[in-house]
């Protein structure tokens, strides 16, 4: 007998979730994790990263306070403090992600492993620090790592673990290169909190693949905040001069105190050392683990969930799901599958994202030009209009809303916006277009005033142009 039913290789939100899940079905668990338990998410990603997005929050806040009566005097920021209560909140979430798997009677080793056999065909002998262990079945649940160009002087750059990480003072001029997800979100966090913010991107826009109005409205809001947005831009090289760093780009040279590089996350420093190529394990050139809807891949006692597998094929459509939930819910699925007869499927149609910029993004379904190459007729749906908090503010700053409605079933494809808390809101459109919500729907339901979020069921007329 195997020690393990399963083998976990990763300790993060895929990983824990799966392993978790198929203790409470009375599987015999093990699972490595080679840094912190809790993976990018709780560590380095979402969770720190948010704790920031809302501690940037203050400054337009402050600003406010005096339009609505408030006198606070001259805010001040005390930056090291804010990295400091981040981590400390951060060591709470590590040691409750131990004492969950514990509870579990998930057996944790704190070590980097690797398959080294198979033995007649069958259990694994997995490699974890000093000990090896066997397992009836794997699962890589390994994550991904920042991945960097090959750009002269590259190693004077941050990466997110380092800004989401480490305690430092805040740097008086920052250059964020990369306008994704993470170049947005740490582009607008220091710039609210009060860096002299250059986002250097090689595109005309930021957010590629999103939804054409919210990338647009977003860029107008962001440069709106005080960000400056140099597109179209090739970092050449990175200098140190003095104390300082200058970027020398394609549009002239940039004087900054530090720069973070966000350009995408790689799994291959995560998936190449696996021992996987021995086991017949095939991987994509992305180095992504190429798995079926039951999350197995080419060797079937091999699974892979995470940012570190293909998605069941999904991410070979360029849909971008290296997110949380969607790992959580690949390994729920996948210790359903295993240890509970049940084919839990996941239901990648509907899976709604947000970039935690200053103002936030998010969509869920179809861009308009995506629904148009699938072939839909769409009935566009967009209002654009100053948010009430800032009738006595004088702010400029608008909310943008769009929806993408299919002409022929009336189904609600797409729903997108920028504006203050359009995360929050669109987690509750997921589920109205999970349900396959008609726009009738929408006209029929009553609005709740006076919201923001009332506008997604007021649109009336269609946009043209
Ligand atoms: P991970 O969470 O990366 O876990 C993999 C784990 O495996 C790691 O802990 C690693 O140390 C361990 N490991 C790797 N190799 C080995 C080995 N050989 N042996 C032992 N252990 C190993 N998603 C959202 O949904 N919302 C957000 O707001 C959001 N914000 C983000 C912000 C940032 C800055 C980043 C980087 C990501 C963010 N994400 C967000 C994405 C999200 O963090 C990932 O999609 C999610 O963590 C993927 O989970 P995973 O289990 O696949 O991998
Ligand atoms: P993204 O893939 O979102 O964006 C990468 C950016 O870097 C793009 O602007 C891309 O430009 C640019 N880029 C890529 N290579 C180069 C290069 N060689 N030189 C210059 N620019 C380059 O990656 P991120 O790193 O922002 O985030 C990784 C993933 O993490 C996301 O895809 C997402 O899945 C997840 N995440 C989710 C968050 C959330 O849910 N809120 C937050 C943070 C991360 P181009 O468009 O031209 O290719």
């Amino acid at each position: 007998m195997p020690d393990f039913d399963l083998f976990v290789i990763g300790g993060g939100s895929g990983g824990v979730a799966c392993a978790r899940r198929a203790a409470s079905h009375g599987a015999k668990v093990g699972l490595a994790e080679h840094s912190k338990v809790g993976g990018t998410c709780v560590i380095r990603g979402c969770v720190p990263k948010k704790l920031m997005h809302y501690g940037a929050h203050f400054q337009e806040w402050f600003r406010a306070a005096a339009c609505y009566g408030w006198q606070i005097g001259e805010p001040k920021l005390a930056f090291e403090h804010l990295c400091e209560a981040r981590n400390k909140e951060i060591a709470r979430l590590n040691g409750i992600y131990l004492q969950m798997l514990e509870r579990a009677g998930v057996r944790l080793l704190p070590a980097h492993a690797r398959i080294l056999e198979q033995r007649d065909g069958e259990a694994f002998v997995v490699q974890a620090g000093e000990e090896e262990v066997t397992a009836a079945r794997v699962l890589a649940a390994v994550g991904a790592r920042p991945s960097l160009p090959d750009v002269p002087g590259i190693e004077l750059a941050w990466t997110s673990d380092e800004v989401l990480e480490n305690v430092y003072p805040l740097p008086e001029r920052l250059a964020v290169v990369g306008a994704g997800y993470i170049g947005l979100e740490l582009a607008s966090i220091f710039n609210a909190l009060g860096s002299t913010t250059t986002l250097v991107l090689r595109g005309d826009m930021p957010l590629r693949g999103f939804e054409h109005d919210l990338r647009q409205h977003l860029t107008v809001e962001v440069e709106g905040h005080g960000m400056a947005v140099w597109n179209e831009t090739r970092v050449e090289r990175i200098e140190r001069a003095g104390d300082c760093l200058r970027l020398v780009t394609s549009r002239g040279p940039l004087a900054v105190d530090a720069v973070i590089y966000a350009t995408g996350r790689s799994p291959v420093p995560q998936t190449a050392g696996l021992g996987l190529e021995a086991h017949g394990v095939e991987r994509h050139a992305t180095g992504t683990i190429a798995v079926d809807r039951s999350y197995r891949s080419s060797n079937p006692l091999i699974h892979a969930v995470g940012d570190c597998s293909d998605h069941a094929g999904t991410a070979l459509e360029g849909v971008p799901f290296d997110l949380t939930p969607v790992a959580i819910a690949e390994g729920r699925a996948l210790a359903e599958r295993l240890f509970n007869d049940n084919p839990l499927e996941v239901n990648y149609a509907t899976i709604p994202t947000a970039v935690f910029a200053l103002p936030q993004a998010a969509s869920v379904g179809m861009s308009e030009a995506k629904a148009r190459a699938a072939g839909h007729e769409v009935t566009i749906y967009r209002t654009s209009f100053r948010p009430m908090f800032h009738t006595l503010t004088g702010g400029t700053t608008r909310t943008m809303m769009k929806l993408v409605v299919d002409k022929a079933s009336d189904r609600v494809l797409g729903c997108h916006m920028v504006g203050e808390d359009a995360a929050e809101m669109i987690q509750g459109f997921a589920v109205a277009l999970t349900a396959g919500a008609t726009k009738k729907v929408f006209d029929a339901t009553v609005a709740l005033h006076p919201t923001a979020a009332e506008e997604f069921v007021t649109m009336y007329q269609p946009h043209t142009g």
